[in-house]
Protein backbone atom coordinates (compact mmCIF):
# COMPACT_ATOMS: atom_id res chain seq x y z
CA UNK A 1 0.00 0.00 0.00
CA UNK A 2 1.67 3.25 -1.15
CA UNK A 3 1.29 6.78 0.20
CA UNK A 4 -1.21 7.56 -2.97
CA UNK A 5 -3.47 4.56 -2.30
CA UNK A 6 -4.45 5.70 1.19
CA UNK A 7 -5.05 9.00 0.14
CA UNK A 8 -6.31 9.50 -3.17
CA UNK A 9 -9.80 8.55 -2.23
CA UNK A 10 -9.51 11.59 -0.09
CA UNK A 11 -9.39 13.95 -3.01
CA UNK A 12 -5.71 14.18 -2.24
CA UNK A 13 -2.60 14.14 -4.52
CA UNK A 14 0.78 13.57 -2.75
CA UNK A 15 3.52 15.14 -4.71
CA UNK A 16 5.71 12.65 -6.98
CA UNK A 17 8.55 12.71 -4.57
CA UNK A 18 6.60 10.75 -1.98
CA UNK A 19 3.91 8.49 -3.97
CA UNK A 20 6.29 5.52 -3.89
CA UNK A 21 6.83 5.71 -0.42
CA UNK A 22 5.25 2.74 1.42
CA UNK A 23 3.29 2.77 4.57
CA UNK A 24 6.14 0.83 6.95
CA UNK A 25 5.18 -2.96 7.05
CA UNK A 26 6.51 -2.80 10.45
CA UNK A 27 4.03 -0.37 11.74
CA UNK A 28 1.50 -1.86 9.82
CA UNK A 29 2.17 -5.03 11.92
CA UNK A 30 2.36 -2.91 15.28
CA UNK A 31 -1.02 -1.77 14.29
CA UNK A 32 -2.37 -4.67 14.14
CA UNK A 33 -0.99 -6.24 16.88
CA UNK A 34 -1.78 -3.62 18.99
CA UNK A 35 -5.25 -3.80 18.23
CA UNK A 36 -5.22 -7.46 18.89
CA UNK A 37 -3.83 -6.50 21.97
CA UNK A 38 -6.55 -4.13 22.95
CA UNK A 39 -9.30 -7.00 21.97
CA UNK A 40 -7.85 -8.89 24.88
CA UNK A 41 -5.63 -10.90 22.81
CA UNK A 42 -2.34 -12.26 24.54
CA UNK A 43 -0.21 -10.99 21.77
CA UNK A 44 3.60 -10.71 22.66
CA UNK A 45 5.02 -7.96 20.50
CA UNK A 46 8.72 -8.79 19.08
CA UNK A 47 8.90 -6.41 16.61
CA UNK A 48 9.65 -2.56 18.16
CA UNK A 49 13.20 -1.48 17.48
CA UNK A 50 14.23 0.18 20.41
CA UNK A 51 15.67 -1.28 23.97
CA UNK A 52 13.30 -2.16 26.96
CA UNK A 53 15.52 -0.42 29.22
CA UNK A 54 14.97 2.97 30.60
CA UNK A 55 17.20 5.80 29.79
CA UNK A 56 19.87 5.64 32.90
CA UNK A 57 19.50 8.25 35.51
CA UNK A 58 22.70 10.46 35.43
CA UNK A 59 20.91 11.27 31.75
CA UNK A 60 17.71 12.17 32.78
CA UNK A 61 19.39 14.19 35.44
CA UNK A 62 20.84 16.35 33.25
CA UNK A 63 18.02 16.96 31.41
CA UNK A 64 16.36 18.40 34.34
CA UNK A 65 19.32 20.71 35.30
CA UNK A 66 19.05 21.37 31.24
CA UNK A 67 15.68 22.53 32.35
CA UNK A 68 16.15 24.36 35.70
CA UNK A 69 19.34 26.40 34.12
CA UNK A 70 17.13 27.77 31.50
CA UNK A 71 18.65 25.96 28.29
CA UNK A 72 15.41 26.07 26.88
CA UNK A 73 16.19 28.28 23.85
CA UNK A 74 17.06 27.92 19.96
CA UNK A 75 20.80 26.42 20.18
CA UNK A 76 23.38 26.68 17.69
CA UNK A 77 21.98 24.84 14.47
CA UNK A 78 23.48 22.10 13.88
CA UNK A 79 24.76 21.31 17.52
CA UNK A 80 25.56 23.08 21.13
CA UNK A 81 29.29 23.71 21.52
CA UNK A 82 29.20 21.30 24.18
CA UNK A 83 27.42 18.53 22.52
CA UNK A 84 29.74 18.51 19.55
CA UNK A 85 32.98 18.57 21.90
CA UNK A 86 31.36 15.53 23.85
CA UNK A 87 30.95 13.52 20.28
CA UNK A 88 34.22 14.89 19.10
CA UNK A 89 36.05 12.93 22.29
CA UNK A 90 33.71 10.22 21.83
CA UNK A 91 34.71 9.80 17.84
CA UNK A 92 38.82 9.73 19.34
CA UNK A 93 37.85 7.59 22.72
CA UNK A 94 35.94 4.85 21.03
CA UNK A 95 36.42 4.80 17.08
CA UNK A 96 40.16 6.58 16.41
CA UNK A 97 39.01 8.76 14.34
CA UNK A 98 39.43 12.77 15.21
CA UNK A 99 36.59 15.44 13.57
CA UNK A 100 36.69 18.99 13.97
CA UNK A 101 33.41 20.70 15.44
CA UNK A 102 32.43 21.99 12.11
CA UNK A 103 33.25 18.62 10.68
CA UNK A 104 30.25 17.17 13.72
CA UNK A 105 26.88 17.70 13.06
CA UNK A 106 23.91 16.86 15.35
CA UNK A 107 20.25 16.50 14.35
CA UNK A 108 16.72 15.17 15.79
CA UNK A 109 17.80 11.23 15.23
CA UNK A 110 20.36 9.44 13.14
CA UNK A 111 17.08 9.27 10.58
CA UNK A 112 17.17 13.22 10.49
CA UNK A 113 20.98 12.70 9.81
CA UNK A 114 20.09 10.29 6.76
CA UNK A 115 17.42 12.93 5.42
CA UNK A 116 20.32 15.62 6.33
CA UNK A 117 22.63 13.93 4.16
CA UNK A 118 20.45 12.74 1.04
CA UNK A 119 18.61 16.30 0.74
CA UNK A 120 21.58 17.61 0.88
CA UNK A 121 23.63 15.98 -2.07
CA UNK A 122 21.46 13.94 -4.02
CA UNK A 123 20.12 15.35 -7.97
CA UNK A 124 17.36 13.32 -9.14
CA UNK A 125 18.29 10.05 -10.27
CA UNK A 126 22.05 9.82 -8.31
CA UNK A 127 21.65 6.26 -7.22
CA UNK A 128 22.55 5.00 -3.77
CA UNK A 129 23.45 1.76 -3.44
CA UNK A 130 21.99 -0.22 -0.21
CA UNK A 131 22.80 -4.09 0.71
CA UNK A 132 19.55 -5.95 1.58
CA UNK A 133 18.29 -6.96 4.03
CA UNK A 134 18.19 -3.19 4.83
CA UNK A 135 16.71 -0.78 7.62
CA UNK A 136 13.94 0.63 5.53
CA UNK A 137 14.06 3.97 5.94
CA UNK A 138 17.49 3.83 3.73
CA UNK A 139 15.64 2.88 0.49
CA UNK A 140 12.35 5.72 1.87
CA UNK A 141 14.96 8.48 2.30
CA UNK A 142 16.70 7.98 -0.94
CA UNK A 143 13.51 8.11 -2.96
CA UNK A 144 11.77 11.38 -1.03
CA UNK A 145 15.51 13.01 -2.18
CA UNK A 146 14.74 12.15 -5.50
CA UNK A 147 17.49 9.42 -5.76
CA UNK A 148 17.32 5.79 -6.71
CA UNK A 149 17.95 3.10 -4.54
CA UNK A 150 20.09 0.07 -5.96
CA UNK A 151 19.19 -2.84 -3.84
CA UNK A 152 21.97 -5.68 -3.63
CA UNK A 153 21.02 -8.71 -2.28
CA UNK A 154 22.79 -10.33 0.61
CA UNK A 155 22.54 -13.53 1.52
CA UNK A 156 22.77 -15.52 4.55
CA UNK A 157 25.22 -17.74 3.56
CA UNK A 158 27.58 -14.37 3.12
CA UNK A 159 26.82 -13.16 6.76
CA UNK A 160 24.00 -10.60 5.17
CA UNK A 161 27.68 -8.59 4.23
CA UNK A 162 28.23 -6.99 1.11
CA UNK A 163 30.99 -8.28 -1.09
CA UNK A 164 33.81 -6.43 -3.18
CA UNK A 165 32.53 -8.29 -6.08
CA UNK A 166 28.92 -6.98 -5.38
CA UNK A 167 29.78 -3.44 -4.61
CA UNK A 168 31.98 -3.53 -7.85
CA UNK A 169 29.19 -4.21 -9.75
CA UNK A 170 26.79 -2.57 -8.61
CA UNK A 171 28.88 1.35 -8.82
CA UNK A 172 28.11 2.97 -12.22
CA UNK A 173 28.59 6.62 -13.08
CA UNK A 174 25.61 7.89 -11.34
CA UNK A 175 26.54 6.34 -7.93
CA UNK A 176 26.69 8.78 -5.24
CA UNK A 177 27.29 6.67 -2.55
CA UNK A 178 26.71 3.66 -0.81
CA UNK A 179 24.99 2.82 2.35
CA UNK A 180 26.60 0.17 5.00
CA UNK A 181 25.11 -0.34 8.87
CA UNK A 182 27.47 -2.50 10.94
CA UNK A 183 26.19 -4.09 13.55
CA UNK A 184 22.69 -4.09 11.17
CA UNK A 185 18.80 -3.87 11.66
CA UNK A 186 17.27 -6.15 10.84
CA UNK A 187 20.24 -8.70 10.30
CA UNK A 188 22.19 -8.37 13.15
CA UNK A 189 25.66 -8.94 10.72
CA UNK A 190 28.88 -6.69 11.45
CA UNK A 191 31.59 -6.11 9.38
CA UNK A 192 34.98 -6.44 10.99
CA UNK A 193 38.29 -4.62 9.89
CA UNK A 194 38.96 -7.79 7.58
CA UNK A 195 35.16 -8.06 6.30
CA UNK A 196 35.28 -3.98 5.43
CA UNK A 197 38.82 -3.81 3.69
CA UNK A 198 37.81 -5.11 0.37
CA UNK A 199 34.77 -3.01 0.20
CA UNK A 200 37.24 -0.01 1.12
CA UNK A 201 40.16 -1.56 -1.69
CA UNK A 202 36.72 -1.01 -4.21
CA UNK A 203 35.58 2.40 -2.83
CA UNK A 204 39.57 3.63 -3.09
CA UNK A 205 39.01 2.80 -7.13
CA UNK A 206 36.18 4.98 -7.60
CA UNK A 207 36.50 8.09 -6.21
CA UNK A 208 33.39 9.53 -7.40
CA UNK A 209 31.53 7.36 -4.85
CA UNK A 210 30.76 8.48 -0.89
CA UNK A 211 30.19 6.18 1.83
CA UNK A 212 28.01 6.29 4.06
CA UNK A 213 28.05 4.35 7.28
CA UNK A 214 25.34 3.56 9.73
CA UNK A 215 27.01 2.87 13.47
CA UNK A 216 24.12 2.86 15.86
CA UNK A 217 24.15 -0.49 17.15
CA UNK A 218 28.11 -0.20 17.44
CA UNK A 219 28.05 -0.85 21.31
CA UNK A 220 25.60 -3.71 21.14
CA UNK A 221 27.82 -6.81 19.76
CA UNK A 222 28.62 -9.97 21.50
CA UNK A 223 31.31 -12.72 21.79
CA UNK A 224 34.19 -9.66 22.04
CA UNK A 225 33.27 -8.32 18.11
CA UNK A 226 35.57 -5.96 17.66
CA UNK A 227 33.63 -3.04 16.38
CA UNK A 228 35.55 -0.93 13.79
CA UNK A 229 34.41 2.36 12.08
CA UNK A 230 35.58 2.41 7.85
CA UNK A 231 37.32 5.98 8.41
CA UNK A 232 39.19 4.72 11.05
CA UNK A 233 40.48 1.76 9.30
CA UNK A 234 40.91 3.69 5.73
CA UNK A 235 42.09 7.61 6.31
CA UNK A 236 42.08 7.97 2.06
CA UNK A 237 38.69 7.54 2.66
CA UNK A 238 37.57 9.78 5.65
CA UNK A 239 36.94 12.94 3.07
CA UNK A 240 34.33 10.99 1.72
CA UNK A 241 33.33 9.04 4.59
CA UNK A 242 29.79 10.02 6.65
CA UNK A 243 30.47 8.61 9.90
CA UNK A 244 26.52 7.95 11.69
CA UNK A 245 25.69 7.57 15.15
CA UNK A 246 23.16 8.64 17.79
CA UNK A 247 22.06 7.90 21.61
CA UNK A 248 18.79 6.37 20.69
CA UNK A 249 19.89 2.64 21.24
CA UNK A 250 23.15 2.91 22.97
CA UNK A 251 21.91 4.64 25.96
CA UNK A 252 18.10 3.91 25.38
CA UNK A 253 17.42 7.28 24.42
CA UNK A 254 14.45 6.66 21.34
CA UNK A 255 12.54 9.36 22.60
CA UNK A 256 14.79 12.01 22.98
CA UNK A 257 15.43 12.30 19.69
CA UNK A 258 19.47 12.88 19.18
CA UNK A 259 21.49 11.38 16.05
CA UNK A 260 24.75 12.77 15.21
CA UNK A 261 27.73 12.37 12.33
CA UNK A 262 31.24 12.96 11.60
CA UNK A 263 31.71 14.41 7.81
CA UNK A 264 33.94 16.34 6.13
CA UNK A 265 33.22 20.03 6.61
CA UNK A 266 31.88 21.05 2.91
CA UNK A 267 29.07 17.94 3.81
CA UNK A 268 28.96 19.18 6.87
CA UNK A 269 27.71 22.55 5.75
CA UNK A 270 25.55 21.70 3.24
CA UNK A 271 23.58 19.44 5.32
CA UNK A 272 22.87 22.18 7.99
CA UNK A 273 21.42 24.31 5.45
CA UNK A 274 18.79 21.39 5.15
CA UNK A 275 18.21 21.20 8.96
CA UNK A 276 17.85 25.24 9.19
CA UNK A 277 14.59 25.02 7.09
CA UNK A 278 13.16 22.08 8.18
CA UNK A 279 13.91 22.20 12.24
CA UNK A 280 16.16 25.15 13.19
CA UNK A 281 18.20 23.10 15.73
CA UNK A 282 17.69 19.68 18.17
CA UNK A 283 15.70 19.98 20.97
CA UNK A 284 18.29 21.96 23.58
CA UNK A 285 17.29 19.73 26.58
CA UNK A 286 18.04 16.27 24.33
CA UNK A 287 21.35 17.94 23.70
CA UNK A 288 22.08 18.82 26.94
CA UNK A 289 21.07 14.96 28.07
CA UNK A 290 23.14 13.50 25.35
CA UNK A 291 26.18 15.06 25.87
CA UNK A 292 25.90 13.37 29.65
CA UNK A 293 25.43 10.74 27.67
CA UNK A 294 28.76 10.60 26.04
CA UNK A 295 30.82 11.98 28.82
CA UNK A 296 29.11 10.05 31.36
CA UNK A 297 30.04 6.32 32.76
CA UNK A 298 29.88 4.08 29.90
CA UNK A 299 30.58 0.51 32.32
CA UNK A 300 26.27 0.31 32.28
CA UNK A 301 26.86 -0.63 28.61
CA UNK A 302 28.47 -3.63 29.00
CA UNK A 303 25.61 -5.36 31.80
CA UNK A 304 23.17 -4.57 28.95
CA UNK A 305 24.84 -6.01 26.37
CA UNK A 306 25.30 -9.03 28.12
CA UNK A 307 21.54 -9.54 28.88
CA UNK A 308 21.16 -8.83 25.21
CA UNK A 309 24.02 -11.46 24.53
CA UNK A 310 21.85 -13.90 26.53
CA UNK A 311 18.71 -13.24 24.99
CA UNK A 312 20.20 -13.42 21.69
CA UNK A 313 21.13 -16.99 22.31
CA UNK A 314 17.88 -17.86 23.99
CA UNK A 315 16.09 -16.81 20.77
CA UNK A 316 19.01 -18.17 18.31
CA UNK A 317 18.39 -21.86 20.59
CA UNK A 318 15.17 -21.40 19.97
CA UNK A 319 14.40 -20.89 16.39
CA UNK A 320 17.14 -23.31 15.29
CA UNK A 321 15.58 -26.25 17.43
CA UNK A 322 12.32 -25.76 15.07
CA UNK A 323 12.77 -27.65 11.99
CA UNK A 324 12.27 -25.25 9.03
CA UNK A 325 13.97 -22.52 10.29
CA UNK A 326 17.81 -21.65 9.87
CA UNK A 327 18.92 -18.83 12.44
CA UNK A 328 22.18 -17.18 11.72
CA UNK A 329 24.16 -16.14 14.77
CA UNK A 330 24.17 -12.01 14.52
CA UNK A 331 27.46 -10.25 15.91
CA UNK A 332 25.26 -7.45 17.73
CA UNK A 333 22.10 -5.21 17.68
CA UNK A 334 19.14 -6.99 18.90
CA UNK A 335 17.49 -8.75 16.22
CA UNK A 336 17.25 -12.41 14.85
CA UNK A 337 16.88 -12.44 10.98
CA UNK A 338 15.88 -16.18 10.47
CA UNK A 339 15.37 -17.59 7.52
CA UNK A 340 11.79 -19.45 7.03
CA UNK A 341 12.22 -21.16 3.88
CA UNK A 342 11.12 -24.39 5.06
CA UNK A 343 7.57 -22.95 5.74
CA UNK A 344 6.75 -22.14 2.75
CA UNK A 345 4.51 -24.06 0.48
CA UNK A 346 2.56 -25.52 3.56
CA UNK A 347 -0.83 -25.35 5.04
CA UNK A 348 -2.28 -24.03 8.39
CA UNK A 349 -4.80 -25.99 10.23
CA UNK A 350 -7.30 -23.07 8.71
CA UNK A 351 -6.34 -24.29 5.28
CA UNK A 352 -4.74 -20.91 4.16
CA UNK A 353 -1.17 -21.76 2.41
CA UNK A 354 1.86 -20.58 3.35
CA UNK A 355 3.41 -18.80 0.18
CA UNK A 356 5.38 -16.04 1.53
CA UNK A 357 7.43 -14.48 4.42
CA UNK A 358 4.54 -12.18 4.88
CA UNK A 359 1.84 -14.83 5.17
CA UNK A 360 4.31 -17.06 7.58
CA UNK A 361 4.45 -14.03 9.48
CA UNK A 362 0.08 -13.10 9.75
CA UNK A 363 0.11 -16.58 10.50
CA UNK A 364 2.21 -16.45 13.51
CA UNK A 365 0.60 -13.19 14.88
CA UNK A 366 -2.96 -14.64 14.23
CA UNK A 367 -2.49 -17.84 15.15
CA UNK A 368 0.58 -18.26 17.66
CA UNK A 369 -0.18 -14.05 18.99
CA UNK A 370 3.42 -13.22 18.16
CA UNK A 371 4.37 -10.16 16.02
CA UNK A 372 7.37 -10.58 14.06
CA UNK A 373 8.64 -8.58 10.82
CA UNK A 374 8.77 -10.72 7.61
CA UNK A 375 12.09 -10.27 5.63
CA UNK A 376 10.47 -8.68 2.67
CA UNK A 377 9.55 -5.80 4.68
CA UNK A 378 13.38 -5.48 4.93
CA UNK A 379 13.83 -6.35 1.18
CA UNK A 380 15.57 -9.95 1.45
CA UNK A 381 12.77 -13.06 1.57
CA UNK A 382 12.05 -15.42 3.06
CA UNK A 383 12.94 -14.46 5.90
CA UNK A 384 11.47 -12.85 9.21
CA UNK A 385 12.65 -10.39 11.78
CA UNK A 386 12.19 -10.99 15.76
CA UNK A 387 13.42 -8.21 18.13
CA UNK A 388 14.60 -9.31 21.18
CA UNK A 389 14.86 -6.02 23.52
CA UNK A 390 11.98 -7.39 25.35
CA UNK A 391 11.79 -10.41 28.66
CA UNK A 392 13.55 -13.50 28.63
CA UNK A 393 10.21 -14.57 30.26
CA UNK A 394 8.23 -13.01 27.48
CA UNK A 395 10.80 -14.58 24.72
CA UNK A 396 10.55 -17.89 26.25
CA UNK A 397 6.93 -18.14 25.78
CA UNK A 398 7.32 -16.34 22.07
CA UNK A 399 9.46 -18.85 21.43
CA UNK A 400 7.13 -21.60 22.66
CA UNK A 401 4.12 -20.40 20.68
CA UNK A 402 5.84 -19.77 17.64
CA UNK A 403 7.40 -23.94 17.90
CA UNK A 404 4.08 -25.21 18.37
CA UNK A 405 2.84 -23.23 15.43
CA UNK A 406 5.41 -24.42 13.23
CA UNK A 407 4.36 -27.72 14.12
CA UNK A 408 1.26 -27.33 13.36
CA UNK A 409 1.88 -26.89 9.62
CA UNK A 410 1.15 -29.20 7.09
N1 LIG B 1 19.86 3.43 11.91
C1 LIG B 1 19.38 2.22 12.19
C2 LIG B 1 20.07 1.03 11.60
C3 LIG B 1 18.25 2.09 13.00
O1 LIG B 1 17.77 0.87 13.27
C4 LIG B 1 17.62 3.25 13.50
C5 LIG B 1 16.39 3.17 14.37
N2 LIG B 1 15.51 2.18 14.10
C6 LIG B 1 18.17 4.48 13.17
C7 LIG B 1 19.30 4.54 12.37
C8 LIG B 1 17.56 5.77 13.61
O2 LIG B 1 17.73 6.06 14.92
P1 LIG B 1 17.29 7.43 15.56
O3 LIG B 1 16.60 8.24 14.52
O4 LIG B 1 16.41 7.06 16.71
O5 LIG B 1 18.57 8.09 16.01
Amino acid sequence: MTINSTVEEAGFAPASRISAIGVSEILKIGARAQAMKRDGKPVIILGAGEPDFDTPDHIKDAASEAIRSGKTKYTALDGTPELKQAIREKFIRENRVSYELDEITVATGAKQILFNAMMATLNQGDEVIIPTPYWTSYSDIVQIAEGRPVLVACQAEAGFRLTAEQLEAAITPKTRWVMLNSPSNPSGAAYSAADYRPLLEVLLRHPHVWLLVDDMYEHIVYDDFAFVTPAAIEPRLKDRTLTVNGVSKAYAMTGWRIGYAGGPRALIKAMAVVQSQATSCPSSISQAAAAAALNGPQDFLKERTASFQHRRDLVVAGLNAIEGLDCRVPEGAFYTYSGCAGMLGKTTPSGRRIDTDTDFCAYLLDDAHVAVVPGSAFGLSPFFRISYATSEAELAVALERIAKACAALR
